[in-house]
């Protein structure tokens, strides 16, 4: 592993630079983690945003342009760019380059990058479970990853030392690294990320249908527990369409269970079971307890 202040790349290339890439830009600067920040956005105004926020060195109008000569490139778009970034940047990667990404879904992220690398550039997905609800360059902040965990789900038979490049590239922004199978990682996101984001889109959609008076209403007492979806559901529209787009069989196989479960309370209330909610309600309350001392409160 390389000593602390040692560039553990000569040239990251950054495809995309909203919260995730302009987070990473600020940490790999801060902290030395690479010699040059190649930055490729797609719209010219977010990659003059980016120039004027000095998040790199170089700065791309093309995928290409910025990925060319990079021992490290990372995809941070949303999830339904990542075929055509590939496709794009395939041709300039060297043999020996790591391709990494930050993507909420793991499965589909193998499946749309994998296909448009040339044989010896190491593939090392990575989901960094951190984050806002703000988007573009100017949300980006160099603390975002410190202890959050970012989750690695490199194909079996990837190359040892490129999986262990990119994990200690990970450590170095102050995550918590864990290795799981792609699938696996997509399953246990949908209960713990992507169902609770849809939840609170369903619920605030809800609240919008209901008529005028009582949405006012429902805005000026918000804090009895509205107030917090409403955080999760003003995250980015795109970014969430994709995850649902590219996860779709574990969120519906976790939806199915949670309609369930879900119809299960709703008798308790019709019945005015009140040990039932009782019961219900105390299980929950210790997984909160969990999420606390495991420190992700
Ligand atoms: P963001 O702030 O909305 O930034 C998206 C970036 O991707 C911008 O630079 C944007 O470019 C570019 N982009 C958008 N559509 C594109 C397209 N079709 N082709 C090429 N570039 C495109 O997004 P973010 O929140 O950083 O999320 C990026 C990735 O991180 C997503 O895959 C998401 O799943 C993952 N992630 C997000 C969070 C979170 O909380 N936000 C957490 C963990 C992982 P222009 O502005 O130039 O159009």
């Amino acid at each position: 592993m390389a000593g602390d202040n040692t560039p553990l790349f000569q040239r990251v290339a950054l495809l995309g630079i909203g919260l995730i890439g302009s987070s990473l830009a600020l940490v790999i600067r801060r902290d030395n983690l690479a010699g040059h920040v190649a930055v490729y956005t797609r719209s010219a105004e977010t990659l003059e945003r980016a120039e004027e926020l000095n998040l790199g060195d170089s700065y791309h109008a093309s995928p290409a342009g910025a990925a060319a000569d990079a021992d490290l490139v990372i995809f941070c778009a949303p999830l339904g760019a990542n075929a055509a970034l590939a496709e794009a940047v395939g041709p300039v990667l060297a043999a020996g380059a790591c391709v990494s990404d930050v993507g909420s879904c793991k499965r589909a992220v193998i499946d749309d990058i994998k296909p448009h690398l040339p044989d010896g550039v190491h593939l090392v997905p990575a989901h960094p479970v951190a984050g806002t609800e703000h988007s573009g360059p100017d949300a980006g902040f160099a603390e975002l990853f410190e202890g959050r965990w970012c989750i690695l789900t490199p194909e079996p038979g990837t190359d040892r030392g490129a999986v262990d490049r990119v994990a200690d590239f990970w450590r170095r922004t102050g995550s918590d690294v864990e290795i799981m199978d792609a699938d696996h990682h997509d399953q246990v996101l949908a209960i713990t990320s992507h169902l609770p984001h849809l939840i609170a889109y369903t619920i605030v959609d809800t609240a919008t249908e209901l008529e005028r008076d009582l949405q006012k209403e429902v805005v000026k007492f918000s804090a009895g527990g509205f107030r917090d979806f409403t955080r999760i559901a003003a995250s980015d529209p795109t970014m969430w369409r994709d995850v649902f787009l590219n996860n779709r069989e574990a969120v519906l196989d976790i939806l199915g269970r949670f309609t369930e479960d879900l119809t299960t309370l709703r008798r308790a209330i019709r019945r005015g079971d009140g040990e039932a909610l009782q019961e219900a309600f105390t299980r929950t309350r210790a997984i909160r307890r969990g999420v606390i001392d495991a420190k992700q409160a």
